[in-house]
């Protein structure tokens, strides 16, 4: 799947949605992304998984492993497409931590993945917590970067589509200034 395709999966589930909106952060945005949607059914997701997983067959990648809850369903189908184990980390008193009995190894060559990258923080945490375990991670990746290259998580990174979502302050929104009404994301017909 090229990123053009992917895009236009994200349009016809309603997953990128266009129009005035007001995000959770109060900001305003043309955009709104709700990336669940797009992969909501496994043949699609099986897609994704595959094709980021094929920038890392060469890398003896021997786990991969997302942060809770975003990247838990496409990390999932990456290590399935690269044969290689599943582990997740999740936030415990707001710390990213590896639970579950979850082990890692020694140098053990990991793969980061999570379904959007807006400031890199949530990959960078899951990065820390997997290398305080003594984990190397290889890379980072996901399916949507919505920093358009800036994110910085500290290894090599990919996406496969790279998006640029603005967003504004109401009071500095063109949008609001041609008089047009945002709108919460959900409450569309
Ligand atoms: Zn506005």
């Amino acid at each position: 799947m090229n990123s053009e395709q992917i895009l236009e999966h994200f349009c016809q589930t309603d997953a990128l949605l266009e129009g005035h909106f007001i995000l959770s952060s109060g900001l305003h945005s043309p955009n709104y992304l709700q990336c669940a949607l797009a992969l909501q059914y496994p043949a699609d997701m099986a897609k994704f998984g595959k094709a980021i997983a094929r920038h890392y067959a060469n890398e003896r990648i021997e786990t991969v492993a997302s942060p809770a809850i975003g990247g838990l369903i496409i990390g999932y189908a990456v290590a399935q497409a690269l044969n290689v184990r599943f582990i997740w980390t999740e936030r415990e008193n707001d710390t990213m931590t590896v639970r579950r009995g979850f082990s890692v190894k020694e140098a053990e060559r990991i793969l980061v993945v999570e379904d959007v990258i807006t400031t890199g923080g949530s990959t960078r945490e899951c990065i820390a917590a997997l290398e305080t375990r003594g984990a190397k991670i290889i890379a980072a990746a996901s399916i949507i970067d919505r920093s358009n290259g800036a994110a910085d998580v500290g290894v090599p990174r990919i996406s496969l589509v790279s998006l640029e979502v603005p967003s504004f302050k109401p009071e500095d929104c063109p949008l609001c200034a041609k008089g047009d009404e945002a709108i919460k994301p959900g409450s569309r017909k």
